[in-house]
């Protein structure tokens, strides 16, 4: 296991679309450890490959008290509609409504590569399509209006102009309270 660097808005990473995981390997189980890891270190409900630098489908969530891996997810039925606010580990300290589907039904492979179905409502839907959209290349932006998401991606550039576009997470033994 190892705390990965996470990508930020800008880093073409993260406009990837990420492969099909054809066999999930031992390799695949380190990186599920590590994208936990890391996604605990950086206190967020939800990681994808795409956000710490691998272009393969895999993303893990931890919201609401589920925590679980989803290999090559599929969301098969989506019902209604909801909005809230959302952030990303990848964009810091940006916050939007974002409109998405109330209840889905997920599919996906666990850490064994075994098929499994999941339904979801709440805040573990709308973390498990924003993790998704992350292994197709979106971000949470993308789903505002033009003019919205061209003045929050201004603000962002000029308050992190010059910055680097990853990010490293401190391990939680050294995080303060
Ligand atoms: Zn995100």
């Amino acid at each position: 296991m190892a705390l990965l660097d996470i990508h930020l808005l800008g880093s073409p990473v993260l406009r990837a679309t990420a492969a099909e995981i054809v066999a999930v390997d031992d390799a695949t189980r380190e990186f599920i450890d590590s994208l936990y890891e890391t996604m605990d270190a950086a206190e967020g409900v939800g990681l994808a490959a795409n956000q710490v630098g691998v272009t393969t489908r895999v993303a893990v969530i931890d919201a609401d008290g589920q925590r679980f891996v989803m290999v090559n997810p599929k969301i098969v039925l989506a019902m209604g509609r909801d909005k809230a606010e959302e952030g990303c580990l990848s964009i810091p300290e940006v916050y939007a409504d974002v409109t998405r589907a109330a209840q889905i039904t997920l599919e996906a492979q666990d850490r064994d590569g075994a098929a499994y179905r999941l339904e979801a409502g709440g805040l573990v839907a709308r973390a498990i399509q924003h993790e998704i959209d992350h292994l197709d290349g979106i971000l949470f932006l993308d789903h505002l209006s033009p003019l919205k998401r061209q003045v929050m991606v201004a603000r962002y550039r000029r308050e992190h102009r010059g910055e680097s576009l990853t990010r490293s997470v401190a391990p939680p033994s050294s995080k303060r309270s």
